[in-house]
């Protein structure tokens, strides 16, 4: 048995809204060694086998000396994970709260509230269908400019020079699908035959790219996520990761989105499962999976995903990852054809500390009938599970856990 780690609390700054009010121990956590925390005034224990992320944005009343003291705050981009949320308010504890082994946390709302906030998850948002009218198209070109920011002049004088010295395509994706919308969107305007013959495909990565964005336009690292648009081969990768995480988020797991740090190991994303299990996740989007122009071979399935392994092994300094190669544009015949690869790799060479190859999709289902076309983008996700990974983590098949907090403390009416 390990020796628990004390942590002291400090009395509280500016106290958060949330105040337990214990008579004796305020928590009690059971199962793996955690820390002691102790009123940093008077070294009452105020909670043990506790973790360091498990209880945020609580203040405790110390029973012994009175002072109020806080509980670690959520950092900016801190996941949470499966919780009891306490309301704002003040709690009488009667007795210790008991926390069992299964790694539940207590948060406050206001952490919760400032999680969903940044997880995008706050703005309910339905699946959107884009209008490929003149007017859908203007506005969606004027959304991939203003994401483009400052690199949109720079971008557009280098189109203007390769366009000039016959290299056309050394465009930027983002500067000629803004010019490729406007150019169809004159044409709408002066065509009164009602027939539409553009490539509406292409135009849906518009609408798919500013509203995978816009989701995340409250997360700390959204500036750098930005940034990469203006980056030739970047974008697309950033894109799925965004429409990865919203997808790991949405089905109940904690999502940190990892700041890319110069040549230090880091994976991109890590998924948090409860307080104990935060699972390096690293996604790749291999260029012959965009949109390729032919159905996937066997060899180029089996090239991209050993090259992905390769690569993401370098990157991943944890004993335990999981990795997700995304696509763009592939027919549900090659997608689950890169799942069979995956499990062959798999029994071709044993990997111990790889959990599973998750497989992300990303296609645009566009409808036609009557009048313009609209669009919608489709996330696909297919999962290959390593039979012999090793490591705590395990993948459970069955129903999402679609809410990650679930059970609420209020506080009790006022006698
Ligand atoms: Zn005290």
């Amino acid at each position: 048995m390990t020796e628990m780690q004390t942590r002291g609390l400090q009395p509280a700054s500016q106290g958060f809204q949330t105040l337990f009010v214990p008579s004796e121990r305020a928590i009690e956590a059971k199962g793996f060694p955690g820390e002691i925390w102790i009123c940093s005034i008077c070294q009452f224990v105020i909670a043990s086998g506790v973790r360091y992320n498990q209880i945020l944005g609580i203040s405790f009343l110390c029973p012994s000396c009175g002072t109020v003291v806080d509980s670690p705050a959520r950092l900016p981009g801190q996941p949470l994970t499966l919780s009891i949320v306490a309301d704002a308010g003040t709690f009488f504890l009667g007795e210790p709260i008991m926390l069992t082994d299964d790694g539940v946390a207590i948060y406050s709302r206001d952490t919760v509230q400032e999680y969903e906030r940044e997880i995008g998850k706050a703005s309910q948002r339905d699946a959107s269908f884009a209008l490929m009218d003149a007017q859908g198209l203007r506005v969606h070109a004027y959304q991939l400019q203003r994401l483009l920011g400052d690199a949109y002049p720079k971008l557009k004088a280098e189109a203007e020079r390769a366009i000039s010295s016959g290299n056309p395509q050394r465009v930027h994706w983002g500067y000629e699908l803004v010019r490729y919308a406007r150019s169809v969107a004159r044409d709408l305007e002066t065509n009164r035959t009602g027939s539409f013959d553009f490539d509406a495909m292409r135009l849906a990565h518009l609408p798919l790219v500013a509203q995978t964005l816009e989701r995340w336009a409250q997360h700390p690292q959204y500036p750098a996520l930005k940034a990469t648009l203006a980056h030739d081969t970047e974008a697309q990768h950033t894109v799925a990761l965004l429409l990865t995480a919203a997808w790991l988020a949405d089905i109940g797991f904690g999502i940190e989105i990892v700041p890319a740090k110069g040549f230090e190991k880091a994976p991109d994303l890590r998924v948090m499962a409860d307080v104990w299990t935060l699972l390096d996740t690293e996604l790749k989007t291999p260029l012959v999976l965009r949109y390729p122009e032919h159905p996937i071979t066997r060899e180029v399935a089996d090239s991209a995903i050993r090259k992905c392994l390769s690569k993401s092994s370098r990157q991943i300094a944890s004993e335990s990852y999981m990795l997700f190669i995304g696509s763009y544009g592939l027919s549900p015949r090659d997608h689950e054809m890169l799942e069979n690869r995956a499990m062959h790799e798999f029994r071709r060479y044993h990997r111990r500390n790889l959990l599973a190859i998750a497989f992300v999709n990303i296609a645009n289902v566009v409808l036609t009938g009557q009048g313009p076309p609209t669009i919608a983008p489709q996330t696909v996700l297919r999962l290959a599970e390593n039979p012999f990974h090793q490591g705590r983590a395990k993948i459970v098949r069955g129903e999402p856990r679609d809410k990650l907090f679930h059970e609420v403390v209020r506080s009790p009416p006022k006698e």
